[in-house]
């Protein structure tokens, strides 16, 4: 609970005509120390879903009441595309690399970064979550070499052979698939695969968290007592916690992903540790995890 503001605080005392929200969308960066870490959430955009793609196993009408009680438009599902950057004094961490031109919306994550006084060529390691184009779709310029060219990467093991297997094409769309080799193939000799649960570097550990993909991966970053957990697309959208029997279209493997979230946000909600989650409005999708009688409740940082 004790994570200090630094740079964007300074911002909400400057102004008083803008919310801190609008701020923070408008830089794109949002700066923060986590014990002793030098950390920020960074956008890189964002993307409109189709609210049947965001929960697609639940009768429209349902899906659209809910979003009107949480105030949401009932015509589309607007989600940022969060990022987080560690300094754990030793490495410049990224966690995901962004969308690359996904989409017209997408594709902000280098200038963002740039904003913040964070070079790419800075970036010492990334961790990936998992290989849906939102999370490696910015891996390479527009040249086709890394974005992020001295980096090492580090993904689970299982998300890795999924999309390089030829034997389970039918369970995500080709284009994926597409995307996922394009982006990661170049980087092949940097790539560690992680088969355990593990402090991959200091203060980091790596958490298999299966079901979205096959191989999805969540990291905890903990420095004197703070602890923040990057969920990735553990799920996709606070009503999923308010209601985990809802799924997007994009889940790979439900059944795991069950257990998965009941196993992941009950921990982090006993705990009540930090949580970013990739998609979770509004940036910096930064909050706390609350367990309610039926599935959680997402705590934006206000
Ligand atoms: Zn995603």
């Amino acid at each position: 609970m004790a994570s200090t503001l630094l740079y964007s605080q300074f911002a909400f005392f400057q102004t008083d005509y803008l919310t801190n929200n609008q701020i923070l969308m408008k830089q794109g960066f949002y700066k923060f120390k986590l014990g002793e870490f030098e950390c920020a959430c960074l956008s890189d955009g964002g993307y409109s879903y189709k609210p049947e793609s965001m929960f697609s196993n639940i009768p429209i009408d349902m899906v659209k009441e809910a979003l009107l009680s949480a105030g949401l438009p009932t015509d589309h599902v607007w989600t940022p595309y969060t990022y987080v950057f560690v300094n754990n004094g030793e490495y410049n961490i990224l966690i995901d690399m962004g969308a690359g031109q996904l989409a017209d919306t997408t594709g902000k994550l280098i200038n963002n970064m740039k904003s913040a006084k964070i070079e790419p060529e800075s970036i010492d390691k990334i961790l990936i979550t998992h290989a849906h184009p939102d999370h490696i779709g910015g891996a390479l310029d527009e040249n086709g070499d890394p974005a992020f060219p001295n980096a090492e990467y580090y993904i689970w093991k299982d998300e890795w052979n999924f999309w390089f297997s030829d034997e389970l094409l039918d369970l995500a769309p080709k284009v994926f698939f597409d995307i996922a080799r394009k982006n990661l193939n170049p980087l092949k000799s940097r790539m560690h695969l992680i088969d355990k649960k593990t402090d991959l570097l200091t203060g980091i550990e790596i958490i298999p968290t299966p079901g979205h993909t096959p191989g999805h991966a969540s990291f905890n970053i903990s420095s004197n007592g703070d602890t923040l957990c990057y969920i990735g697309d553990v799920v996709l959208h606070p009503l999923h916690l308010e209601y985990p029997e809802w799924l997007p279209v994009y889940d790979i493997v439900p059944e795991k992903a069950a257990l998965t979230k009941k196993r992941i946000f009950d921990m982090l909600s006993i705990n009540d540790t930090w949580v970013v989650g990739q998609h979770f409005p509004p940036f910096p999708s930064y909050g706390h995890v609350k367990k309610q009688e039926k599935g959680w409740k997402w705590i934006p940082l206000s």
